[in-house]
């Protein structure tokens, strides 16, 4: 496809955050030309296997507000928390979709169980904090009291806490408004796979297609999600975060006969899935989530041992009941996850070239606050440079850790995963055995590193069992981003 009429914005990537941009852009600017380019099938898309729960404090861990940085990331999230029910309210009617909210599961309560370690309980209580810190109203609830928690007896919950103004709605439906709402107002949507941009003289002026085309545009901006890793490359070596892809697979059940839950119910996060979480989504569907695990690619389809996992902890921690459910589509999807877990967004050194990706686990739920943010930036009436400072996508990692926690957190995540899985240990010994194994993993790569940052239990998992961690894609990536950013810190 050659277009000779330039757009004045091409978006690359069509998911919820490319989408949610477009029609932000569109409904505040309708002189401009919008075009949205992604493959129309959207396999392996975040967007299209997220539970897209709206959740902010149901998301926080341990970790959350303890760097600058993740205090930045949480007020998008308590931003959005506030925005959704209006942003609903808009695409409903942008889209002509009046009951797009059928699918919105208002509520959701945290468990703490003791299926999953420590961790569990030390991300429970920074819930607790949180909620104190910023008078978030809440209830602590008996277990015995949420409708269809039915869990096996070794998995009983401790604790229960409701959050009422979080919820979920149906990511597939939303995002299939929301691509009308943007049509609607003029948007462009394309059915094309984008394979580099055509940068000139320090700018961008559109993009190059995998059919051998182009397409001209004044601003590019990239939202392909996980997909977006191999397409920063043009920044240089190490200016950019190195991406990983968080495989998650997620289920969609219908229950055949017996009540199921009312409101979404869900663990704290947990390092070997986004938090294991149930999502009534009406007429006895139910959206069963989420692994995640991190790989160098997108992946496209579910695999055994993954699945396996995610039916076994939903049936053993939630309700096992779950076994009569009539399976209606397993999903997969990859969320777009940068080296420091933290989102990439804003304008790049090539003029005309921005970013907006690395939402990981909340993408979804933050979509309309970066929209706006971003439209902000492109209308002249903000800048992300200001509004969003530590996620500038040319940066050094974020480090919220030393080294020497990451190695400590990342054996801690492993023995937690593990119990989580069903451990079982001879009585002569117990978790340190693992707590050992998993520390000497991560310790031998970080011996190979020469410039070693703290990574996240997550990225050292998805890293250290490498065969050639020599030559792997994440020692380049520490090695060029010393050389590029040491000394600016
Ligand atoms: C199983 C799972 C559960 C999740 N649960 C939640 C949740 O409960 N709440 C929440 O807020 N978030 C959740 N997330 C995270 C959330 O889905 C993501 O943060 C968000 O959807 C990312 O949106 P995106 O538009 O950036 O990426 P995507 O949705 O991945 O969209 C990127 C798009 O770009 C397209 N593309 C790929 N390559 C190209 C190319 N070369 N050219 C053009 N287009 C291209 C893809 O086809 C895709 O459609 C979950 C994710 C997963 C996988």
């Amino acid at each position: 496809m050659n277009v000779k009429t330039p757009y004045d914005v091409v978006v690359v990537g069509n998911g919820i955050v490319g989408l949610s941009i477009a029609y932000e852009l569109a409904k505040r600017a309708r002189e401009l030309r919008i075009a949205v380019l992604g493959p129309a099938h959207r396999s392996g898309a975040a967007s299209m296997a997220a539970g897209a729960m709206l959740n902010t404090f149901g998301e926080i861990t341990k970790y959350t507000l303890l760097s600058p940085a993740g205090q930045a990331k949480f007020q998008i999230c308590r931003d959005a928390l506030d925005r959704w029910p209006t942003w609903l309210q808009e695409v409903k009617d942008a889209s002509g979709v009046a009951d797009l909210d059928r699918s919105l599961s208002q509520g959701t309560t945290v468990l703490l169980n003791a299926k999953s370690g420590h961790l569990d309980d030390e991300n429970f209580a920074a819930l607790q904090s949180a909620l104190a810190k910023f008078d978030e109203p809440f209830e602590e609830i008996s277990p015995a009291d949420v409708p269809g928690l039915d869990p096996l007896a070794e998995a009983r919950p401790l604790r229960a806490i409701h959050l009422p103004r979080e919820g979920a709605i149906d990511a597939r439906a939303v995002l299939d408004a929301m691509q009308t709402a943007a049509t609607s107002l003029g948007v462009t949507v394309i059915d094309a796979e984008v394979t580099g941009f055509d940068v000139r003289d320090g700018r961008a002026h559109g993009v190059h297609l995998a059919d051998g085309g182009s397409i001209a545009g004044a601003t590019v901006l990239l939202a392909a999600g996980a997909f977006s890793g191999p397409l920063t490359e043009v920044l240089g070596p190490g200016a950019v975060p190195a991406m990983f892809a968080g495989k998650g697979i997620a289920v969609q059940t219908q229950r055949r006969a017996e009540p199921g839950f009312q409101h979404v119910v869900r663990t704290p996060n947990r390092s070997g899935s986004c938090g294991l979480h149930l999502i009534p989504l009406g007429d006895g569907v139910e959206y069963l989530g989420a692994t995640n695990l991190l790989f160098d690619v997108p992946a496209h389809v579910a695999d055994i041992g993954m699945s396996e996992f995610l039916v076994q902890v939903a049936r053993e921690q939630l309700d096992h009941k779950l076994f009569f459910s009539d399976v209606k589509a397993w999903m997969v999807g990859n969320r777009p996850v940068a080296l420091d877990g933290f989102p990439l967004v804003g304008r790049t050194s090539i003029d005309g070239l921005m970013i907006a990706t690395g939402t990981y686990r909340d993408g979804f739920h933050c979509s309309p606050v970066l929209a706006k943010l971003v439209v902000d930036d492109l209308l002249g009436e903000g800048s992300l440079a200001e509004s969003l400072p530590h996620f500038t996508p040319e940066r050094a990692p974020i480090e919220s850790m030393s080294p020497q926690e990451a190695v400590r957190e990342f054996a801690f995540h492993g023995v937690s995963a593990s119990i989580e899985a069903g451990l079982r240990l001879p009585s002569h010994t117990d978790t340190s055995v693992l707590d050992l194994f998993y520390q000497q993993a991560a310790q031998r790569f970080y011996d190979l590193v020469p410039h070693p940052v703290g990574l996240s239990p997550e990225v050292l998992l998805g890293t250290v069992f490498s065969p050639d961690l020599e030559n792997h894609r994440i020692t380049r990536y520490l090695t060029d981003a010393h050389k590029r950013y040491s000394g600016t810190r």
